[in-house]
C-alpha cells in the first residue's frame, strides 16, 4: 500500500510574500478591473489529460454525452501546492469534526474548507483576522478553501428541498417553487437583488449578506481560495426563474471582483486570496453553458460548480461547464457525498471537490471499506479484533480494532468518532490519490470499473 501521496514539503508554512500586493487599475462599475500583481502566488498547472493517456471507448463516450475532461494538474497556493484531482476535506467550523489538524495532515489530506457563515457568526470573522487567517488560527499548515456562505444563507430560507413546499412544487411546477415555504416552517432568509436578508439560526439576530459582505468576510477569514457569493436555487424553482437568478448571480459575481480587488490592494502584506467565481444553472444546459461562459470571461482564479444536483446527472453538468470554462484554471465542485460521485466528478472535469460524509457518516459509527460502508454498532464486531479494513493504512486500522471501536461507540463514548473518522478521511483521500495516479498510468477507466464494482457489490 503506497504511503500518502503528500509530502512533508507540500504541506509545510510558505514563507512570508515579500512582494506586496499590486495596484489593480480602477475600474468603472460593470467592468473587470485588472489582476492585481500578487495574484502571481496562485496559479494552476494542467499535467495529464485523461483523453489522452486513457482512451475511452467511443461506446463510453457515447455514453457520457461527450468527450470526457478529467485531467489532473498542481494548485499552486501560497500555503502550499494541491495535486489535482483532490479531495478537499470540510471543517466547517475551522475544524475537522473530532480530527486533529495534524492527523488530517498525517492522513494525507492536502487543503481543508470552511464555511464563511458558520466563522462570520461564531467566532466572527474579525477573530479570525486578528489570529493571523484560518489555517494560523486552527494550527493547519496547508491550504485552505472557504466557501461563500450563500448556500448556508439561503438554505435556511426558501431555497431548500427541505423547507421547501413540495405539494405547490408538485401542484405547480411551471408556475414554480420560487415562493413556497413549507407549512410549519419559518423563511429564515428574504432575497433581492442586491444580497440577502437573513436569521442567525444560533440567536435569532437578523443579518445582511451582499457580495460585497461576503468579500469582506472571506478576506478576513483569510483561506487561500475562496468563493464568489451566488444565488442558490434548486430544482424547484421555474425556468423563469432560474434566468432571473442566474443573471443576478452573474452581476454579483462582477461585484465580488470588483471588491477583492479592492480588498487586496488594501490589505497589504497578506498572502494572496483566489477568488472563484459559482457557476449556476440546474439542470438546464443552455444555463449552465450561458453561466460558464460568462463568468469564464471574467478575471477569476478558478471556479466553483454549484447548485442543487441531482445524481443522475451530475457528470453531465459538470461537463457542460468544463467544456465552456477556461482550460487553464481550477475547477472546484461543491459538495458531493459517494465514491461513484467522485469519479463521476473526475472524469468530467472536477479538479477538487469537498465533501463532509466521511466525518458525518464516522459519527454514526459507519466506515468505508474496498467492499462498501458498513456499520460499526453491529453485535457481530462485538469480538472482531481485526482492522476496519485490512487494506487500510491509516493511523486507526495500524493501532485499533473493530471490537474496540465498536465498544467505544456502544459505550457513547468520544474517541469512536475521532478513530472513525480518521479513517473514512483517509479511504477517501487515498481513492481520489489513486484516481489521479490512474489517469497518469493511463489505467483510469479499469481503477474505476474495478473499485466501484467492489463497493457496489449489489448493482
Ligand atoms: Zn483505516
Amino acid at each position: 500500500m503506497p504511503s500518502p501521496d503528500t509530502t512533508p514539503e507540500l504541506l509545510a508554512p510558505a514563507p512570508a510574500p515579500a512582494t506586496t500586493p499590486g495596484h489593480a487599475p480602477a475600474a468603472a462599475p460593470g467592468t473587470q478591473p485588472g489582476h492585481p500583481a500578487s495574484q502571481g502566488e496562485f496559479g494552476f498547472t494542467v499535467t495529464t489529460r485523461l483523453n489522452e493517456t486513457c482512451a475511452p471507448t467511443a461506446e463510453a463516450i457515447e455514453k457520457n454525452g461527450g468527450k470526457f475532461q478529467g485531467r489532473t494538474g498542481v494548485i499552486t497556493t501560497p500555503h502550499g501546492t494541491i495535486k489535482t484531482p483532490a479531495f478537499i476535506a470540510v471543517g466547517t467550523k475551522a475544524t475537522v469534526k473530532a480530527v486533529l489538524p495534524e492527523a488530517m495532515e498525517d492522513l494525507g489530506a492536502q487543503a481543508l474548507l470552511s464555511n464563511a457563515y458558520h466563522l462570520y457568526l461564531q467566532p466572527g470573522a474579525d477573530v479570525l483576522d486578528e489570529a493571523g487567517g484560518l489555517g494560523k488560527f486552527m494550527n493547519w499548515q496547508g491550504p485552505t478553501f472557504t466557501d461563500s456562505g450563500g448556500f448556508q444563507v439561503m438554505s435556511l430560507g426558501s431555497g431548500f428541498k427541505k423547507v421547501i413546499n413540495m405539494d405547490a412544487a408538485a401542484a405547480s411546477p411551471h408556475a414554480g417553487a420560487d415562493d413556497s415555504v413549507a407549512v410549519g416552517k419559518e423563511r429564515l432568509a428574504h432575497i433581492d437583488d442586491d444580497g440577502v436578508w437573513f436569521k442567525s439560526h444560533l440567536n435569532g439576530d437578523m443579518h445582511r449578506f451582499t457580495p460585497e459582505v461576503s468579500m469582506q468576510v472571506q478576506h478576513q477569514i483569510g483561506a487561500d481560495i475562496m468563493f464568489a457569493f451566488d444565488e442558490l436555487t434548486t430544482l424547484l424553482n421555474s425556468r423563469g426563474y432560474q434566468e432571473m437568478s442566474l443573471e443576478r448571480t452573474r452581476l454579483w459575481a462582477l461585484r465580488c471582483i470588483e471588491e477583492h480587488f479592492r480588498l487586496t490592494e488594501e490589505r497589504t502584506g497578506k498572502p494572496y486570496q483566489a477568488l472563484f467565481g459559482v457557476i449556476q444553472g440546474a439542470q438546464y444546459e443552455d444555463l449552465r453553458r450561458k453561466a460558464s461562459r460568462d463568468l469564464g470571461s471574467m478575471n477569476f482564479d478558478g471556479f466553483g460548480i454549484g447548485g442543487a444536483l441531482e445524481k443522475e446527472n451530475l457528470g453531465t453538468i459538470v461537463r457542460w461547464c468544463a467544456e465552456e470554462l477556461p482550460e487553464d484554471k481550477p475547477r472546484h465542485l461543491l459538495g458531493i457525498s459517494e465514491p461513484d460521485d467522485i469519479f463521476t466528478a473526475i472524469e468530467n472535469g472536477a479538479d477538487t471537490f469537498d465533501c463532509v460524509s466521511p466525518t458525518r457518516v464516522a459519527r454514526t459509527s459507519a466506515f468505508y471499506t474496498p467492499d462498501g460502508r458498513f456499520n460499526l454498532s453491529g453485535a457481530k464486531y462485538k469480538r472482531d479484533f481485526g482492522p476496519l479494513s485490512e487494506e487500510c493504512d491509516c493511523y486507526t486500522c495500524e493501532n485499533y480494532t473493530r471490537a474496540y471501536i465498536h465498544h467505544l461507540f456502544k459505550a457513547k463514548e468520544m474517541l469512536s468518532s475521532t478513530l472513525v473518522s480518521i479513517h473514512n478521511e483517509r479511504f477517501v483521500v487515498k481513492m481520489v490519490d489513486d484516481a489521479r495516479l490512474a489517469i497518469e498510468d493511463g489505467t483510469f477507466f479499469e481503477f474505476k470499473a474495478e473499485t466501484l464494482r467492489r463497493y457496489y457489490p449489489n448493482r
